[in-house]
């Protein structure tokens, strides 16, 4: 290709975090004048942003990394994956260039070495919020990079490494930024979202004329002050974690938690070698509950760990039929290349963790559809996504995007990224439906 604006390609795989990569590389290769090409003919160059967590996240990489090969030919490949550089270079022997993630440094001269910036560049087409690759009213907010744990069943910290803080003033810098550009919704990730700042020892910075500390309850007190939706993902239960709640309570922040448990059972935890893993969750949750009534807890659970006899299983059963999470995910244990749950004895069978999946699918649904069917008669503000045949979907303070359900409003195309009033109507297994309050139409 040889475009008058060197053009590159951009393919994006993996978990919010590796969108939030891509989003910081785009945000510079546009900087610097580049321009960005959303199809394979037209670029000079494609980048791919790969996911290696689990077995079919590699496959699905190597495939994006071999289209874009056949299609284009010119192939910087970054991301997870990238740390296994030996297995993307036995695949595809031609690729240009093979970072790991979060090199960006590295990535951006390896574009530089294939295809030059151009002379001049317009800094004045970088919108000041960046480049987001999520609807233009909600974006999410990384505050770490990697993870102090050693959770036997994962191989982050060995790709990520240990936990590094973004200081509190960068953090609040960009979500002020974000939130002026349009954006009405911040998602908060990281690896470990309630560890934020203790690798900086919580340092104290200047933020508007004010000392704040890089602490996830002043982050939460600071953010609630936006006035857009906060969202906490990857919280893990420990002691401090009680303190945000209050602030849920008061609507400084939504009331929504997603804290990923794993397991019910205390010797799975164990073995598991999860965080907080030994703190009392079922009476933290009462306790928050409390607190706060209408909070909403999601959680991740994987079943047919390494060890998990019936009986532990029926005990992670009682966990979530006591805890009655709002939302929940569930997985079969997958092993992951590299992580040391493999070698474990006493694997579960496959048809075993398929039959326990189900089942606990099963229970859950039940209790989500209670839940749900609690709802109705309620008054709530919903979040606009956006519009499909003639309905509007939109989402609750009770729903993340990409992974919770939805609110749907018939009949009716509302603008995206406007925040309505509405009444609930009726519900699914996961989703409600609901209908505009006159008085808050827009
Ligand atoms: S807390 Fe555990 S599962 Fe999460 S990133 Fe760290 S090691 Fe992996």
């Amino acid at each position: 290709m040889n475009n008058p604006v060197p053009q590159i390609g951009f393919v994006s795989l993996g978990c919010p975090k590796a969108l939030v990569d891509s989003e910081r590389i785009l945000s510079k290769l546009r900087a610097e004048g580049y321009g960005l090409s959303a199809s394979y003919n037209d670029a000079d160059l494609v980048v791919v942003n790969t996911c290696g967590f689990i077995d079919t996240a590699v496959e699905e990489s190597l495939d994006a990394i071999g289209e874009a090969m056949n299609e284009n030919g010119r192939v910087i490949v970054t991301g997870c994956l990238g740390k296994d550089s030996g297995k993307i270079r036995a695949a595809y022997p031609d690729v240009l260039a093979v970072t790991g993630a979060h090199a960006y440094e590295q990535v951006i001269n390896a574009i530089h070495e294939h295809v030059p910036p151009p002379h001049e560049p317009h800094l004045s087409l970088v919108p000041p919020q960046g480049i987001k690759l999520t609807p233009r009213h909600y974006a999410y907010l990384k505050i770490s990079e990697g993870c102090n744990h050693r959770c036997s069943f994962c191989i982050i910290p060995s790709m990520r490494g240990d936990l590094v803080s973004r200081p509190i003033a960068e953090v609040l810098w960009e979500a002020e930024k974000l939130v002026a550009a349009g954006v009405r919704e911040l998602l908060v990730i990281s690896q470990d979202t309630s560890a934020y700042g203790t690798d900086l020892k919580y340092r104290e910075d200047n933020w508007q004329g004010r000392k704040v500390r890089t602490h996830i309850l002043q982050l939460a007190e600071e953010l609630g002050e936006l006035d857009v939706w906060i969202r906490m993902h990857y919280v893990y239960p420990y002691p401090h974690v009680d303190a945000l709640i209050p602030l849920m309570a008061e609507r400084k922040i939504l009331p929504y938690l997603d804290i990923p448990l794993q397991h019910g059972s205390p010797k799975i935890l164990k073995a598991m070698r999860r965080p907080a893993a030994t703190e009392k969750v079922l009476e933290r949750i009462r306790q928050w509950r409390e607190i706060c009534p209408d909070i909403t807890i999601r959680s991740t659970f994987i079943v047919g760990f390494p060890g998990e006899t019936e009986e532990d299983f029926n005990e992670l059963l009682a966990f979530i039929r006591e805890a009655r999470l709002n939302r929940v995910g569930c997985f079969t244990y997958s092993p992951v290349e590299g992580a040391k749950a493999n070698a474990m004895s006493n694997p579960v069978p496959e048809e075993v963790k398929q039959e326990r999946f189900e089942r606990f699918m099963e229970v859950q649904q039940r209790i989500s559809q209670s839940l749900l069917r609690e709802k109705l008669g309620q008054r709530m503000t919903v979040l606009v996504d956006g519009t499909e045949d003639g309905k509007t979907i939109a989402r609750s303070a009770a729903d993340a995007p990409e992974i919770d359900g939805v609110v749907i409003i018939e009949d009716q195309e509302l603008p995206e990224g406007e925040f309505v009033e509405i009444e609930i109507i009726d519900y699914g297994d996961y989703d409600l439906w609901g209908k505009v309050v006159p008085s808050s139409s827009p």
